[in-house]
């Protein structure tokens, strides 16, 4: 269905296998999974996933089962689908007919587990999940240790990984990240001998205390910087063109927008062009975006609407009607976006809205 007068999403699918081989090139302790939950960060899974499985990925992991079900048909049997989320009450069987893994985050979801295997008859595969510090998901000490005194529950399953989740790898020398990989190796040292699963994209770059049996990136993939403040060595997966739909005279003393927040101080040109926070253009972004054109930075005039942004085009006298405005892309990075969104990239990629004309092609710079 083609959408007239939308903004452009296009989304690198080279670029994020190329991201996930640079990933795996930095973990040579074990594998490299995908994290694809959140419709993988908002660049579609059912894109993202034939693409790295043609590249070796062998693990993917999503938030929810129901994201585990959209894909069940594009991941073979034999490449592990696993829910971080877990196994809820009633989803067992769910689980089960679909060959989808859960991740066990706490002695419910163990005890549940193991009495599906029981009734089923066989031993079930499952992650186990151990809490070494975001007292998020996870079993706390204790109860690792419980589990230990009285292995009786995971005598029905297969543990494919003890794992647990970095709090904030993307602080290289935070150190709560040697903390949370000795606390990960006691609670194995007490649990029945199984791989261990690690890092996250953040982790990948902590060297041998981020190395693991199974890596976890997501962000990494969609060319999140893993390592804030130094430069980026991953590629930007995304670009976003909306396109301008007028543009217009303003003298100097009018205003801009909503509750008029932006005055001309000279005679003006305001572009208007396609989207606005119901698009996932965050609304903290008043005032403070930054389009590009031609490589050339373009500030916003005013506040974000639902539909709409203006920008400031008084400099850049070839700016009409039908071109478009680049929002994000390598010239402004979903990191860089959101640093004046007062945000993460995590956030404005799962933003990305469903309006956007979606289309999977090389990112290039825009004309
Ligand atoms: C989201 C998530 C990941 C991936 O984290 P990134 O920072 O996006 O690489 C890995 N493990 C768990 C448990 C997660 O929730």
């Amino acid at each position: 269905m083609p959408k007239h007068g939308a903004a452009v999403l296009t989304i690198d699918l080279d670029a994020v296998a190329a991201n996930w081989l640079a990933l795996r090139a930095r973990h040579p302790s074990g594998p490299v999974a995908a994290v694809m939950k959140a419709d993988a960060y908002g660049l579609g899974a059912a894109r993202v996933a034939p693409r790295l499985l043609a590249e070796g990925c062998r693990h993917v992991f999503v938030a929810h089962l129901s994201e585990a079900l959209v894909l069940r048909p594009i991941v073979p049997e034999g490449v592990l689908l696993a829910v971080l989320n877990g196994v809820t009450e009633g989803s067992e069987q769910a689980f089960l007919d679909h060959g989808v893994v859960p991740v066990l985050n706490d002695p419910g979801q163990v005890a549940r587990w193991s009495a599906a295997a029981v009734r089923a008859g066989r031993r079930l595969p499952a992650l186990l999940h151990v809490d070494t510090g975001m007292n998020r998901l996870g079993l706390a000490a204790a109860e690792v240790r419980r589990l230990a005194e009285d292995p009786a529950p995971l005598a029905a399953l297969d543990l494919l990984y003890v794992m647990t989740h970095f709090v904030s790898s993307e602080v290289a020398d935070d150190p709560l990240n040697a903390t949370q990989a000795a606390r990960l190796a006691e609670a194995r040292a007490m649990l029945p001998p199984a791989p261990a699963s690690l890092a996250n994209s953040s982790g990948v770059f902590l060297g041998a205390l981020g190395a693991s049996d199974l890596a976890r990136p997501g962000a990494a993939l969609y060319g999140i910087n893993p390592r804030p403040g130094t430069p980026n060595p991953l590629t930007c997966t995304v670009s976003l063109d909306a396109p301008v739909l007028q543009v217009r005279d303003t003298a100097a003393g009018d205003t801009v927008g909503y509750n008029a927040t932006w005055r001309a101080n000279r005679p003006s040109r305001i572009a208007t062009v396609a989207a606005g926070y119901a698009d996932g253009y965050l609304r903290s972004l008043s005032g403070r975006g930054i389009a590009y054109s031609r490589g050339r930075p373009v500030p916003m005039a005013g506040r974000v609407s639902m539909d709409l942004l203006t920008f400031d085009v008084t400099d850049l006298p070839d700016i009409a009607p039908g071109m478009s405005l680049r929002l994000i892309g390598p010239e402004c990075p979903p990191d860089s976006v959101a640093e004046r969104a007062g945000t993460n990239g995590y956030e404005v990629l799962t933003s990305l809205g469903a309006r956007y004309a979606r289309v999977y092609a090389p990112v290039r710079p825009l004309g």
